[in-house]
């Protein structure tokens, strides 16, 4: 069993090459949910529907979120109405919006609807959003607090960073599975998500770092860093506002308490070795997921880490 820890896009991107070479019953992902939001009064959990839809391989592959070849007409029509249209929401994502939204009126979980959700899609690997909790991410700006899709869509992540926290981590639990799912994989995969506002949150939950810091199995993380820039996104500027250098070091220091392995691209391999440790160990290879063949080498190399580690123990 692989369980991948992952946000949205970045995310996705990784888990279309690993459900390719591994089956999917052998894959848990566990996702964040400090993006969530209420939009036009419905229960959205953006990265849960990205990595949804890229399992069912509905996935738009041209935006990296939502559904392929989507239409927008009922967003045009709120926008017609006077409400707010900056959450792009397609009309058939919105369908996904709307069952949510009514299996958890109805009283299921996140976890429950989720489930529900992954079944009616076809998909069988297991989908676990990382607590039945809330848990906000919230960015401190010049401008105020925003949540997290605010300051990333609406105000397409511009404010200056001040801090970032994590509103209701501190109460939170796992969702069922969770814990479990770390504690007995054969490996564990932080995908190459934002380390600050994707793993982050997911991390927030004391338990859920804990139970990294404890299992047996292999953590492996694959930076979403090359050299000193993020590949895509707001996550150069949200590590600094943590105090984390941007580059892999900064990854390396994000997760130093429980990371075995890191992978890094080949461009910073100098810098991987430098970076190694007897604890820590870096592998380079092409991190940059721009074809259907880049994400399978990929996660094919990933997987090469968990086979690295069990031929270290027999000798
Ligand atoms: P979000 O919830 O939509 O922000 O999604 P994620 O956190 O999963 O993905 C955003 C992160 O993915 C950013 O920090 C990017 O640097 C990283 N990323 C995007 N594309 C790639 C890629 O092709 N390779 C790697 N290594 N990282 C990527």
């Amino acid at each position: 069993m692989i369980t991948v820890l992952t946000g949205g896009t970045g995310g996705a991107k990784f888990v279309d090459g690993l459900r390719q070479i591994i089956p999917p019953d052998e894959l848990t992902i566990i996702v964040n949910t400090g993006d969530d939001l209420k939009w036009w009064g419905l229960s959205v959990s953006p990265d849960i529907d990205s990595i949804l839809y890229v399992l069912a391989d509905l996935l738009s592959n041209e935006r990296g979120w939502g559904f392929k070849g989507d239409t927008f007409l009922c967003l045009q029509t709120m926008a017609q109405y006077g409400e707010s249209d900056w959450f792009k929401v397609g009309d058939r994502d919105l369908a996904m919006h709307i069952l949510r939204s009514k299996l958890i009126a109805e009283g299921k979980t996140l976890a429950e609807a989720t489930d529900v959700v992954t079944k009616k899609l076809g998909i069988t690997a297991r989908v676990l959003p990382m607590s039945n909790d809330k848990v906000e991410t919230r960015i401190q700006t010049p401008a105020g607090e925003l949540g997290f899709e605010e300051y990333f869509v609406k105000r397409r992540y511009q404010d200056e960073v001040l801090s970032v926290r994590f509103a209701g981590a501190e109460a939170a639990r796992p969702a069922p599975g969770v814990l479990d799912a770390i504690l007995t994989a054969d490996a564990v995969v932080l995908a190459p998500s934002n380390p600050v506002t994707s793993i982050g949150p997911i991390l927030a939950i004391a338990d859920i770092r804990q139970a990294l810091r404890e299992t047996s199995a292999q953590v492996i993380s694959v930076s979403p860093i090359v050299g000193d820039a993020a590949v895509s996104g707001p996550a150069a500027k949200l590590m600094t506002s943590q105090g984390l250098p941007v580059s892999i070091e900064g990854i390396a220091k994000a997760y130093e308490d429980f990371l075995d392995a890191l992978v890094v691209d080949v461009t910073d391999a100098e810098r991987g070795t430098r970076l190694a440790r007897p604890e820590l160990r870096v592998h380079s290879t092409n991190i940059l997921m721009r074809s259907a063949e880049d994400k399978v080498n990929l996660a094919g190399e990933v997987l090469t880490q968990v086979t690295a580690r069990a031929e270290s123990n027999h000798r």
